[in-house]
């Protein structure tokens, strides 16, 4: 039996204009936690009425309040205090999350730290924010007259969610925009966090807005709703395009974050032992439910053996156990409906691969739990299931290539790309290499390890747009441009005959 967190509720509430209320309907579903599949709370379930209310106290705040009108420097104070309540409560959040969405406890503990530095990088940006003016000598003063769009629909899914919640609603809040997010059903437990934090931080009343609930009523009504001029969207490619889809009545903005089936691309020359790490650390950590995972690893063949070899050993020893546990590398999937998608593609995987780690629940578990053994298939063809498809779990594929050019064709053969991981000591071929790779992000002999201020997103399936540092400011403003002209006015005089 897993800890359970103290303070828990026995219903998570939305919260629509600073109170904590249920549906209308009195709809509530049931949370699961991974360890035991037992239900622990139930949330409010949201429909359209509920989005229609918290849309309702959004705008209201939005055209009345004083958040859109406040200077930077007083939006950013309100920002920096969120970010230290956030730390302040990092215990409390990483026992949460990992209970919720049986993230490994250690890795749960650096959420509180990653979501607080989203708010103060925000809060940084706006202060020292500059917006261009230009001049036509004599003629005409141009300037960008920078306003925060409106309403923005927030809708993020269940891996790291508080973290990634905070991703969006740091940079949305900095802009001056009001939200509504629709936290994902499986994991809504952290989420319930972040009335309090913005009530002690002294955010105004209907800025931030919540609504639990199913993607098919809470999030649908709100992509639909004509008061929300934008909609920032995390989770699956197939979902973005419905999204996509039912966004176009009324042309909204769309920032989407989708999947991935990220290539690490592994040649001779690498430094072994750092590619190794690093490969097992991109697949496993996160419980192998991150959207950069380095899914495929594509090794030059010489070193293939060798490679395949000591992954699949250390792969057999990473530590699957109860998320609550410090000693845990891998803990439990989060749903029992991802598990079962999880081991079916293992299954799919026993047809197309070469089994070299796991393939099942690991060794001396029961039945009970969602748990998967690190799971490595080796000799991996890329017209494979487990090659093309984003499996969003500790699975990985390993497809060995004999020359630059067919490791970048490989690279490139999915019809994802946000990620790729390039091990080479060869500068050169490094950076020819990224240059011709369809990824929206490159690390080079490295992990993922983000910069803020650098673009974050992906190309073909697994993105649209690009947000980090000032994109997403961009994203949550409208621009508008105003024209001054200097001196006399010179317009061709229509009908001037007349007089
Ligand atoms: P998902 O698409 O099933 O759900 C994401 C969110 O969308 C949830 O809140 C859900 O309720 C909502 N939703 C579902 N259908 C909807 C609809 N018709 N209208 C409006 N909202 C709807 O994704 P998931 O399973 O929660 O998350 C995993 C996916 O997220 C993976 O594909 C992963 O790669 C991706 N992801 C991408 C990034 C990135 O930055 N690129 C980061 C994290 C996760």
């Amino acid at each position: 039996m897993t800890t359970r967190p103290a303070n828990i509720p026995d219903l998570i509430p939305h919260y629509i204009d600073g109170e904590r209320v249920e549906s209308v309907s009195g709809e509530t579903f049931e949370v699961l936690e991974p360890v035991g599949n037992t239900v622990y709370t139930r949330a409010a379930s949201g429909d359209k009425t509920d989005i229609d209310r918290a849309v309702a106290a959004a705008a209201r705040a939005f055209e009345d309040g004083p958040w859109p009108r406040m200077k930077n420097r007083e939006r950013a104070r309100v920002l920096n205090r969120i970010a230290d309540i956030v730390e302040s409560r990092d215990q409390e959040l990483a026992a949460m999350e990992s209970f919720d969405s049986g993230l490994p406890i250690t890795q749960a503990k650096g959420q509180a730290q990653r979501a607080a530095e989203n708010f103060r990088f925000f809060a940084d940006l706006i202060v020292a924010q500059r917006d261009d003016a230009y001049k036509v000598p004599g003629m005409q003063m141009n300037y960008v007259n920078r306003k925060p769009k409106g309403v923005a629909g927030l809708i993020t899914p269940w891996n790291t969610p508080f973290m990634l919640e905070s991703w969006k609603l740091g940079p949305a809040l900095a802009s001056g925009c009001t939200v509504v997010l629709k936290p994902a059903e499986f994991t809504p437990l952290s989420a319930s966090l972040w009335a309090g934090i913005f009530e002690e931080a002294e955010l105004p009343r209907g800025v931030f807005n919540l609504v639990n609930g199913f993607g098919e009523t809470a999030g649908d009504a709100l992509v639909k709703h004509e008061d929300v001029p934008l909609i920032s969207f995390t989770g699956e490619s197939s979902t973005g395009q419905l999204i996509f889809r039912n966004a176009a009545d009324h042309l909204k903005g769309l920032s989407m974050e989708l999947g991935g089936k990220s290539p690490a691309v592994v040649f001779a020359d690498a430094d072994l032992d750092a590619a190794l790490d690093s490969t097992l650390f991109g697949v496993f950590s996160l419980n192998g439910e991150r959207c950069t995972a380095s899914s495929r690893i594509l090794v030059e063949r010489s070193i293939y053996d060798e490679f395949v070899e000591r992954y699949a050993a250390r792969a057999k020893a990473v530590i699957v156990g109860d998320p609550s546990d410090p000693a845990t590398e891998v803990g439990a999937l989060v749903h029992p409906e991802h598990y079962d998608k999880v081991m079916s593609y293992v299954e799919i995987g026993k047809q197309e691969g070469r089994l070299v780690a796991g393939g099942g629940r690991p060794e001396g578990f029961g039945e009970e739990g969602n748990f998967v053994a690190p799971t490595v298939f080796a000799d991996v063809r890329p017209d494979a299931r487990i090659f093309q498809e984003e499996i969003f779990g500790p699975v990985v594929a390993i497809t060995p290539f004999d020359t630059e050019e067919e490791a970048l064709e490989l690279a490139n053969n999915t019809k994802y790309g946000l990620a790729a991981y390039i091990w080479t000591r060869d500068v050169q071929r490094a950076h020819l290499f990224t240059q011709n790779v369809n990824a929206g992000m490159v690390w080079l002999n490295s992990h993922n390890v983000r910069d803020l201020r650098s673009p974050f997103g992906g190309v073909k399936a697994s993105g649209l747009g690009q947000e980090g540092g000032y994109r997403s400011l961009d994203f949550y403003s409208d621009q508008q441009a105003v024209h001054i002209t200097l001196g006399d006015v010179k317009t061709k005089r229509f009908g001037a005959s007349a007089c």
